[in-house]
């Protein structure tokens, strides 16, 4: 029982893995048909100089087939898959490079037939520009060896994306024992400027959940404050729900949020996310009095 278990289990992680070759081998292919044939080096982009935000959303797409086949079949990352993850995020930008040096030519030249793939990856790392729209290879401005700095931030921004899927998928709510992830089957959110009713509302919200009562939760928070923000409203509570679509188990995530002026902002004290009835003790006082502090400017001018 338990070697067909492993066995199943094993299959999972290679049909897994194959849909992750798959998105990988696709994006590895697209940015390097981008860059050969319309000069657009995507992967290359940066944010503030620092931030490879292209190599991540290119780590992303390459791993995004992970996420598809975990979900698809079930399948909750384990170690060995992060580990493959990772890697084949890695050899994405392997292959990208190898697939330019394939294709890039130099005066009609395949530029293969001039240098080695050694020679050319110093090259273009050397040679590299900090990628913006429209440039092109020849626009390149030669960044010595600082090339290979931004080389490696690449390289991290790849692993990156593939971590990122990695640890979404893992923190997840996933039912164990029927091997399912949790399907969402209820958001909801409030708005008041009553500290003091907020504060009653999440006290008797916290003593639902850990209960194990999610009904009595879902009535609770939907009967408290107004529907929709109206002037003067600066708390919002919200509501989600999960649930296993063979057994009851149920997961359910609580935030409060204020709006500070600009923006509405979490209260850290009163984020609450676990499985039902496992939910640990209610949230410290700390939280509850960061809703009593006076408001920013209302977030609806009326
Ligand atoms: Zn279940």
């Amino acid at each position: 029982m338990k070697s067909s278990m492993h066995a199943t289990k094993t299959g999972q992680d290679l049909t897994v893995t194959a849909f992750g070759l798959a998105t990988s081998a696709f994006t590895a292919t697209t940015l390097a048909l981008l860059e050969t044939k319309c000069g657009i080096a995507v992967y290359s982009f940066m944010c503030w100089s620092v931030i490879p935000a292209g190599a991540l959303c290119a780590g992303f797409a390459a791993s995004s087939g992970y996420y598809l086949g975990a979900k698809l079949f079930h399948h909750r990352p384990t170690r060995l898959m992060l580990f493959n993850t990772i890697s084949v995020a890695l050899s994405t930008w392997v292959v990208l490079n190898f697939l330019r040096y394939c294709w890039t030519e130099v005066n009609g030249q395949h530029i293969s037939q001039l240098a080695s793939f050694g020679q050319f990856m110093r090259l273009s790392i050397t040679n590299q520009s900090i990628g913006w729209v429209g440039s092109r290879p020849d626009d390149a401005v030669g960044v010595g060896q600082f090339g290979y700095l931004i080389a490696a931030l690449q390289v991290l921004g790849f692993a990156a994306g593939g971590f990122f899927v990695h640890w979404y998928l893992r923190a997840a709510p996933y039912c164990a024992a029927c091997g399912k992830y949790l399907r969402r089957y209820s958001s909801t959110t409030r708005y008041t400027a009553d500290p003091g009713q907020l504060a009653a509302m999440h006290s008797d919200l916290a003593a639902a959940l850990h209960s194990g009562d999610s009904s009595a939760a879902v009535q609770l928070v939907s009967s408290f404050g107004e529907a929709k923000e109206k002037k003067g409203m600066h708390l919002s509570a919200t509501l989600k729900l999960w649930k296993c679509e063979t057994c009851p188990r149920q997961f359910f995530e609580s935030s409060v949020r204020k709006w500070n002026g600009r923006d509405w902002k979490a209260v850290a004290g009163l984020h609450m996310r676990d499985y039902i009835g496992s939910a640990g003790p209610p949230p410290a006082a700390a939280g509850i009095s960061a809703v009593s502090q006076p408001p920013g400017t209302s977030p609806v001018a009326h």
